[in-house]
């Protein structure tokens, strides 16, 4: 997608600090972290949102979590834990229409919703 930032950032054409990638999966630090650790962890694939995933994705979606487990172990924080956030659509929060899956970690996560 031309127009999609993500899918810039995975082209290059927009600086990214990468911590991990693959020839289907892309992550990155978020440029504004609510915690210390703070990555997105995107298929290369340009899928808008978590509502647009079909059964053709459903490996590649499993294949995310996997990363997101390897990540966190190599960020350190496999004991102490973490937690993963996809926002989905407008009520859901969604800014960027790029599915991304946000790895959070570091520090106590508060802010329970459920
Ligand atoms: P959303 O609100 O769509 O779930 O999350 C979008 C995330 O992308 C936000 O946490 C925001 O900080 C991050 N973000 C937006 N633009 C950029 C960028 O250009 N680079 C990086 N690394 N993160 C970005
Ligand atoms: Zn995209």
């Amino acid at each position: 997608m031309n127009d999609c930032l993500f899918c810039k950032i995975i082209k290059g054409d927009i600086p990214s600090d990468k911590v991990y990638e693959d020839e289907e999966i892309l992550a990155f630090k978020d440029i504004n972290p609510a915690a210390p650790i703070h990555i997105l962890v995107i298929p290369k694939k340009h899928i808008s949102s978590l509502i647009d995933i079909e059964p053709e994705d459903e490996m590649l979606i499993g294949k995310i979590y996997s990363v997101i487990n390897k990540i966190a172990e190599q960020q350190g924080v496999k004991e102490k834990g973490y937690r993963v956030i996809v926002n989905c659509g407008e009520d859901g929060g969604q800014e960027v229409m790029h599915l991304h899956f946000h790895l959070l970690a570091g520090r106590k996560l508060g802010e329970k919703i459920i």
